[in-house]
């Protein structure tokens, strides 16, 4: 039972015994009504009949029309630095232009490091910075960025086609590849690295995340389930999921991203070159 729901029947039952002091009905909200006819125990029977009925109708519908209306489900993000409603948006699923509009932002662009943003339908706090990347760059890696030797980093799936390109996708920004595959297709480690997240977010669906050394990172998401947990060890091929349709997607496939200092980049310039098992990349 909700302690409210408590909260009025006790009422009730203190109406109904006369111990209803007139000072504190106010505290009890619907029954703030009482204090109109004084203590309790002037109150007549049958009017505290009445009362009760009244007070345990309310109890009963706590979410309709009675009732005062119930705060909205969400919470509130505090920003870290380098956040912006963007990607706070990205990280909860909620477009950042709804976020602007519920939290009554005119300048959307400039949020300050611990205000507090009312994120609807979000059931628990998230780290926007390890989720979404800070920014994307389009342009290939320079000869220093690419990490040296040959396989650093493999594709995460055996087979399976690019079926959504890297770059502008409407008035947002795809930060990955998705790579067409069947449900239940397994998801491999594109490197070492240490798993430092794996979750369900609404609209990455399943999705793991691993960090690796020189600052890289990459992300899998919409699983039908992930294999691995946070803080395990994973190396370069080891199975950490399997492909479906979690989150916001078309059908199933693996969406899957690389990050260098947190700034997503083009995956298929990271990526051995493609073989028969791959089809190019169509913006390549
Ligand atoms: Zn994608």
């Amino acid at each position: 039972m909700a302690p409210a729901e408590f909260g009025r029947l006790e009422v009730a039952v203190r109406v109904v015994r006369g111990w209803w002091p007139a000072g504190q009905a106010q505290a009890w909200g619907p029954a703030g009504r009482a204090q109109a006819w004084g203590p309790a125990g002037q109150v007549p029977g049958w009017w505290r009949a009445v009362l009760v009925i009244g007070l345990l109708a309310v109890g009963g519908c706590a979410s309709t029309v009675s009732a005062p209306t119930p705060p909205r489900q969400g919470l509130h993000h505090e920003v870290r630095s380098g956040e912006n409603l963007y990607r706070i948006g990205k990280a909860y699923g909620v477009s950042h232009q709804e976020l602007a509009r519920v939290n009554g932002l005119a300048d959307a662009d400039h949020l300050f490091v611990g205000q507090r943003i009312f994120v609807p339908g979000a059931a628990r706090a998230l780290p926007v910075g390890v989720i979404t990347a800070e920014r994307a760059v389009p342009d290939a890696p320079g000869a220093g960025e690419l990490p040296r030797g040959e396989g650093v980093f493999v594709w995460p799936l055996a087979r399976g086609s690019v079926t959504s390109r890297f770059g502008p996708r409407g008035n947002s920004h795809h930060d990955g590849i998705d790579i067409g595959a069947p449900i239940g297709t397994v998801v491999r480690a594109a490197r070492d690295g240490t798993v430092v997240y794996s979750d369900v977010l609404r609209g990455y669906g399943n999705v793991v995340i691993i960090e690796h050394v020189g600052g890289f990172v990459t992300v899998y998401a919409h699983h039908s389930e992930n294999l691995v947990r946070e803080g395990r060890r994973v190396r370069q091929s080891e199975v950490i999921a399997r492909v479906g349709r979690t989150g916001r997607t078309t059908g199933p496939n693996l969406h899957f991203e690389i990050r260098k200092d947190n700034v997503a980049r083009n995956p298929v310039y990271f990526l051995p070159t493609e073989t028969a098992t791959h089809e190019k990349d169509p913006s390549t």
